[in-house]
């Protein structure tokens, strides 16, 4: 029986109530399909390094439509969720969206979780090179490996095509930073980190590891991670455990032995010469328009210079949630402008890589006219606070983290950039530097920021748990500190830190 017919016999059974929830989670979560809350599904669909058609927002639009989905979050982890399909429409989503080429296996439960990439990756001025490419090389070769979907817990991998973005690497249990040495394309590489329970920046497994190993080295990990793993107790089944038991010294060791059964074992390279590099067609956007009152705050807030003079333009996803109609509505948006192809980010809203200074007004001005009612510009703080999804859809939540981050953004809005370099500084950091988590299993990644809040009931109260600023070089979490803080006092405690009060 192939691991379809295993989902789709498990939900039929289920449907048909021959088997109880806690069954039904055993198998479907493996698939990244949860029950929600309301006891509706949440399907997760996959993107690797977070890279979207349109075309694929497209069918994912028309599946919103078809089975009156209420709405698709964008995930911390750069994936798409459909949130509150009904339970008899699962398998016909599941083919519909696997038919389209939106995957699903692995989404959750104990497996590989989606691979993520720094955004605008090979475009930065200092770039080693694009890793894009070695993360679907190494998504397609684990697709088939079995070994990665009957894991002790979830693994997590990351790749970042510069040194400015080693911290996304560091947290995870495997992260591959790119780096050049002697002419050649390698891998800076991590092993052991994690940011949930007790969270451990990882240790270097190699300085410059050839990039051609990566694929290699990730199924040499896992498989140790599956055989090693601790499977008695989940609470310590993540690979930073294992890391914690035999020290940084013995996990190299042992990952070593594994790594030369690589060939015994037909774990694949990945030469150069068979990357696919990453192509992001220009926009059709019109150029020289008069901007909009505001354009150069969001310029300095939205827009990243590129290697090449172009620009990223972030697009901010009201908390990272489109309805059926906004979807479509923004699908017609970008095709209407040839924006083809973008790139979500973690903090839950796009990227449109590759826009021409001269038409950023055009592109500025139409985001303003043709969403008056859906702040894609950052009109607003409300919806642009980096959050996780929270306890009223997340059955592990302590609290209603997108509501903490509206209350906060409520008040900042008074600080909106409108003047002063000082108040635009802020907008940068509100919308990427601060992350509500809402428990400590820390979807946003919260000890890994400069502002990060973790939510928490005490005495019955909801309560946030500061963290002490993470640092980028080294890479350095933050730490909780003593005190927790009452939700009203979010906004005083984030701008006195900041210095503006
Ligand atoms: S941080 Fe906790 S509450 Fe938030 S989505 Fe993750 S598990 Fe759920």
């Amino acid at each position: 029986m192939g691991y379809h017919d295993e989902l789709l016999g498990a939900w039929a059974d289920y449907n048909a109530k021959k088997i109880t929830p806690l069954q039904l989670k055993a198998v479907s979560s493996n698939f990244g399909i949860y029950q929600q809350k309301d006891d509706a599904t949440m399907m997760r669909i996959r993107r690797t390094g977070g890279i979207v058609t349109l075309g694929d927002l497209e069918t994912v639009a028309g599946l919103l439509a078809k089975y009156r989905v209420p709405y698709a979050h964008l995930t911390t982890r750069q994936a798409i969720q459909l949130h509150g399909v009904a339970a008899a429409d699962v398998a016909a989503c599941l083919a519909d969206c696997e038919a389209a080429g939106l995957r699903f296996r692995g989404g959750g439960g104990n497996t590989f979780r989606n691979v993520l990439v720094n955004p605008n990756s090979g475009l930065h001025a200092d770039t080693a090179f694009d890793v894009l490419p070695y993360a679907r090389a190494l998504s397609e070769a684990f697709y088939a490996f079995d070994a990665a979907y009957a894991l002790p817990r979830k693994i997590k991998i990351a790749f970042a095509d510069r040194a400015a973005d080693r911290m996304l690497c560091a947290i995870q249990d495997l992260g591959f930073v790119a780096v050049e040495k002697e002419g050649r394309r390698c891998f800076e590489t991590w092993l052991g980190g994690g940011i949930g329970n007790k969270p451990r920046v990882g240790f270097k497994l190699f300085e410059a590891l050839p990039a051609e190993a990566c694929i290699r080295v990730a199924m040499a990990v896992t498989a140790l991670f599956h055989d090693h793993g601790d499977r008695a107790c989940r609470a310590t089944a993540r690979l930073r455990f294992l890391r914690a038991k035999l020290g940084d010294e013995g996990l190299a060791n042992l990952f070593q032995d594994y790594y030369a059964q690589a060939d015994a074992r037909g774990y694949p390279w990945c030469p150069e010469a068979d990357l696919k590099p990453e192509a992001y067609p220009l926009s059709t956007l019109p150029e020289g328009e008069t901007p909009a009152p505001g354009f150069e705050d969001w310029l300095a807030v939205a827009c990243e210079p590129l290697a090449d003079g172009t620009f990223a333009a972030r697009l901010f996803v009201p908390f990272g949630n489109f309805t059926q109609a906004m979807l479509a509505r923004f699908c017609a948006f970008l095709r209407k402008y040839g924006l083809t192809r973008l790139q979500l980010l973690i903090s839950q809203d796009f990227v449109i890589p590759r826009v021409h200074r001269q038409c950023l007004a055009a592109l500025y001005n139409a985001l303003l006219r043709e969403f008056p009612d859906f702040d894609l510009t950052l009109r607003s703080y409300v919806g642009h606070i980096p959050t996780c999804i929270g306890n009223t859809v997340c059955k592990i939540g302590a609290a209603d983290s997108p509501r903490i981050g509206e209350r906060l953004a409520r008040v900042l809005d008074a600080w909106l950039p409108a003047d002063t370099p000082q108040k635009r500084a802020l907008a940068r950091i509100v919308t990427t530097e601060v992350r509500i988590s809402g428990c400590p299993n820390s979807c946003t990644a919260h000890p890994a920021a400069k502002f990060g809040f973790q939510c928490r009931k005490l005495g019955g109260q909801d309560v946030l748990i500061p963290f002490s600023p993470a640092t980028a070089e080294p890479p350095t979490l933050g730490e909780p500190l003593a005190a927790p803080i009452a939700i009203d006092d979010l906004p005083h405690c984030l701008l006195a830190n900041l210095g503006l009060l």
